[in-house]
């Protein structure tokens, strides 16, 4: 256990230096890591939990052109049984794999936008000319449209990744419980309200707990890949993936959808979070 932080963080300075130095390497950085990634399931991946606050993956929202899948900081079958490897392979490998190669994609041309952060990219999309973008698989659309839907995929999945963690559950502590505890009144009284959040907002999106510059927090949900700074309500201190993808292959009944806000409690990472939050308040 005590030479496992110094592991995590040689992994994450790769991801970090694909991101910000290694420019147009990056990309086949990122391929080869692709079919690296199925030996890393095994035994030697970075085990499960060990939350740390602040870094990890979403180091990837501070990184700029040409974007980087950040890994996993965790096995894939770490946050069995409330998500399952198939899940995480999918979510990880294939999703937020192609949110990035497309966001790449629909910037190439654009070297106005390519200093930007990816903080800073979804905060200034009026950056992004509206010309017409196609993709790979054929679809036309304005290219703002697609920097949109992508940047704040790869944003909104950087966070996620850290936000969970199999040493996860329980209840956070410090600053952010006592937010929560101010908006909310209790614990259970917030939970119960994101869940309905959640099973609220039909469709595709996301549910988030945002904070203002005073840290006070409350909860929104948006649509598609859409997040809070997008949209400007508020900073995301952590967000509930509210896409099939998330959960529909773990929760298949009709109230899978509860069901899985149910279980997510259990892989919430408060180290990480309660780290978030007071690191965006400067704390
Ligand atoms: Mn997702």
């Amino acid at each position: 256990m005590t030479t496992f932080p110094s592991s995590r963080l040689s992994r994450r300075g790769v991801v970090q230096l694909g991101g910000v130095s290694v420019g147009a390497a990056a990309l086949a950085i990122g391929s080869n890591r692709f079919a690296a990634r199925a030996q890393d399931a095994t035994p030697d991946a970075t085990p499960a939990g060990t939350p740390v606050a602040g870094g990890s993956a979403s180091a990837a929202i501070l990184a700029s052109y040409p974007y980087a899948l950040p890994d996993l900081p965790y096995a894939y079958d770490a946050l069995e049984p409330v998500t399952s490897t198939t899940t995480q392979e999918l979510h990880h490998d294939g999703l937020h794999a192609n949110y990035v190669t497309t966001l790449n994609a629909a910037l190439e041309q654009v070297p106005d936008a390519q200093g930007f952060t990816l903080e800073d990219l979804v905060l200034n999309l009026a950056i992004v000319p509206e010309d017409d973008f196609t993709a790979a698989n054929g679809v036309v659309k304005p290219r703002r449209a697609v920097v949109r839907t992508n940047a704040g995929g790869h944003y909104n999945h950087s966070v996620w990744w850290d936000t969970m963690s199999a040493d996860g559950g329980g209840e956070p502590e410090g600053p952010l419980a006592d937010a929560i505890m101010a908006a909310f009144g209790d614990f259970a009284t917030f939970q119960e309200e994101m869940k309905l959040a959640v099973l609220g907002n039909t469709g595709s999106g996301w549910t988030w707990l945002i904070t203002d510059d005073a840290g006070a927090v409350s909860i929104t949900a948006t649509p598609a890949q859409d997040n809070p700074l997008i949209t400007g309500e508020g900073y995301p201190v952590f967000g509930i993936d509210n896409w099939e993808h998330a959960y529909l292959l773990d929760y298949t009944t009709a109230t899978g959808r509860g069901e899985y806000v149910d279980a997510w409690w259990e892989i919430a990472n408060w180290t990480f979070i309660g780290g978030r939050y007071e690191a965006h308040l400067g704390q």
